[in-house]
C-alpha cells in the first residue's frame, strides 16, 4: 500500500531562485509549504563550486547582476554578500589585433535602437533588418550580432526582433560577487527554512495530478528509489523551460489532466544555449599568453574580450588571478554542445590562441584546469536559459497565467519583459506567483506561525 502523502497548502517544484523566493513569501504569509528539488543541492542554474587548487569560486551558471532589481540587491544585502562592480572594460580581436572598445553599449544600442516595435510585428532579429537594412558602421553590426546571439544566446533568425528594440548590455551597471554566488542563494535557503519553508532535496517529481482546489504530487527519491506522494490545495511550477518542453526522460513531469493549452504554449517558446568554460592557468603561462596590453594586473582584470573566431568567441578575466572564462552562446554553442566534451575545451583553447594571437600549443601549456557545466544536457534544465521567439512576444504571459487557481508559474521564462532569462526577473517571478496563491487561497491564521 503506497503511504499517505504529505499534506501542506502549497507545493512548489523546483529549488531555483523563483521556487525559492515563492515558498519563502508563502510561509511568510503562514502557508505550510514543502519545495521538491530534484537535484542534491538548491539553487538550479545558479551554482558555484570551489575546486581544489582554485584560488577563487568558479561560478558554473549565473555571474552578473544587474543594477536596480531591488529584490535581488535586498537579498545581497541581507546575505552581506561583498558586490564589486565591473569597470566597463571592453576589447575587440580581430587577426590576432586587439582593440578597446570604449563604448560598446552605445555600438549595440545603434543597432537595437533601430528596431521600432510598431513595425517589428512577428519578426525575428534577422528578418527585421533584411526588411529594413540598418545603415550602421560595420562594428556595430557585428557587435549587436554578437550580443544577440552570445548573451541572449538566441538565433538571429529566432528570436524577436520586438523584444530586442533598445536593448544593450548594460555594461556600465554590472556587478559580480566574488565570494560566490551561492552566498546570495544561502541567505533565501536559510530565509526558507527558517520560515518553516520543509525543503527536499533529491526528490524528483514525476506527475502533478489536479483538478481545481486539489494537487497530488509523486516523486522519486534518485538515491533511495523510494516514492513520495505530496498533496496541497496549489502548486508553484517553478520548472525551466526546458523541463516543462520535455516529454519524456529524467525530470520531465507528466501534468494530469494535460495542460492543453500550456503545451501549445511551450512549445512555441524557445530555451538559448550556452558553452561557458572557465579555464585557470599557470603564472608562467599567463604572462607568456596575455599580449602586453592585456598583461597589467588590475584587482578586475582585463575585462572582456570580443571577437568573431569560430567556437568560443568571448572570454573574460574579472580578477588579479590567471583565469579566464570563455563564453559562446546561440548556434556557436549548439555547434560546440555536439562534439564530445574533451573536443569542445580542445576548440575553446583554439579560439582563445587566435584570439591572442598566439600558437595553440603555447595557450594549452598554460592550462592548469578547465571547469564547465553542460547546461543543455543536464536534465533538470535542458538548456541555459530563455529568450523571447519571435512571434511570441505573449507567451511569457501566457505560461504565467495560472491554471484554474490551482496552478501557479514562476521560473526565469515567467518572467517580464527584459528581466526573461535573468535571475532577477526569475526571482520576480516567484514572488508574483507567491502573490496570486496568497490572493487565491488566503491567508490562513493558524497559532504559533
Ligand atoms: C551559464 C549560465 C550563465 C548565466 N548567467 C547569468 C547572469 O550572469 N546573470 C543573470 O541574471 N542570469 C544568468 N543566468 C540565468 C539564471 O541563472 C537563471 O535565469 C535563473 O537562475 C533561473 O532560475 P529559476 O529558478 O527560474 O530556474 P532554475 O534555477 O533552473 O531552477 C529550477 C529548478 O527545478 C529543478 N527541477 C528540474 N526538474 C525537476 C523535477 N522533475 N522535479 C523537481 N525539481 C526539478 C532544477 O533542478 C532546478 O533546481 C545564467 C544561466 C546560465 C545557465
Amino acid at each position: 500500500m503506497a503511504p499517505e502523502p504529505q499534506c501542506v497548502d502549497v507545493i512548489v517544484i523546483g529549488g531555483g531562485i523563483a521556487g525559492l523566493a515563492a515558498a519563502r513569501d508563502m510561509a511568510k504569509r503562514r502557508l505550510r509549504v514543502a519545495l521538491l528539488e530534484a537535484r542534491a543541492r538548491m539553487g538550479g542554474r545558479i551554482h558555484t563550486q570551489r575546486p581544489d587548487g582554485w584560488p577563487r569560486p568558479v561560478e558554473m551558471g549565473a555571474e552578473f547582476i544587474h543594477v536596480g532589481n531591488a529584490d535581488l540587491w535586498r537579498l545581497v544585502r541581507k546575505a552581506q554578500a561583498r558586490a564589486v562592480k565591473l569597470p566597463d572594460d571592453h576589447w575587440f580581436s580581430e587577426r590576432g589585433g586587439i582593440q578597446r572598445i570604449p563604448d560598446l553599449d552605445r555600438k549595440i544600442g545603434a543597432v537595437t535602437g533601430l528596431i521600432k516595435p510598431a513595425k517589428a510585428g512577428g519578426l525575428s532579429f534577422a528578418a527585421y533588418f533584411h526588411r529594413f537594412p540598418p545603415a550602421v558602421r560595420r562594428d556595430e553590426w557585428m557587435l549587436a550580432r554578437s550580443f544577440v546571439e552570445g548573451f541572449e544566446a538566441a538565433p538571429l533568425g529566432s528570436i524577436s526582433a520586438k523584444s530586442l528594440a533598445g536593448e544593450a548590455m548594460d555594461e556600465q551597471h554590472q556587478f559580480v560577487v566574488p565570494g560566490g554566488y551561492d552566498q546570495v542563494l544561502g541567505r533565501i535557503v536559510r530565509d526558507c527554512t527558517e520560515g518553516g519553508v520543509s525543503l527536499f532535496s533529491n526528490m524528483i517529481v514525476r506527475t502533478v495530478a489536479w483538478r481545481r482546489g486539489s494537487v497530488r504530487v509523486s516523486a522519486t527519491n534518485p538515491v533511495s528509489g523510494l516514492r513520495t506522494g505530496f498533496s496541497a490545495r496549489a502548486a508553484v511550477i517553478a520548472l525551466p523551460l526546458g523541463v516543462l518542453k520535455a516529454r519524456s526522460g529524467l525530470g520531465a513531469v507528466r501534468f494530469s489532466p494535460i495542460l492543453r493549452r500550456k503545451r501549445a504554449v511551450i512549445a512555441g517558446m524557445q530555451m538559448g544555449h550556452v558553452v561557458r568554460i572557465a579555464v585557470r592557468f599557470s603564472e608562467e603561462g599567463w604572462r607568456a599568453m596575455l599580449p602586453g596590453r592585456l598583461k597589467r594586473r588590475r584587482p578586475l582584470g582585463f575585462g572582456f574580450i570580443h571577437s568573431t573566431v569560430k567556437g568560443v568567441p568571448v572570454w573574460w578575466s574579472l580578477s588579479d588571478q590567471p583565469i579566464m572564462v570563455g563564453w559562446a552562446g546561440g548556434p556557436a554553442a549548439k555547434a560546440l554542445l555536439r562534439v564530445p566534451a574533451a573536443t569542445r575545451r580542445r576548440r575553446a583553447l583554439a579560439s582563445l590562441a587566435e584570439i591572442l594571437g598566439k600558437p595553440a600549443a603555447v595557450v594549452r601549456a598554460a592550462v592548469r584546469d578547465m571547469q564547465a557545466w553542460d547546461w543543455t544536457n543536464d536534465p533538470f534544465s535542458r538548456g541555459a536559459y530563455s529568450f523571447t521567439a519571435a512571434g511570441r512576444d505573449e507567451a511569457g504571459a501566457e505560461l504565467r497565467r495560472p491554471v484554474r487557481g490551482t496552478l501557479f508559474f514562476a521560473g526565469e521564462a515567467t518572467a517580464q519583459g527584459d528581466e526573461v532569462g535573468t535571475t532577477h526577473g526569475a526571482l520576480a517571478s516567484g514572488r508574483r506567483a507567491a502573490r496570486e496563491v496568497v490572493r487565491e487561497i488566503g491567508w490562513p491564521r493558524r497559532g504559533g506561525r
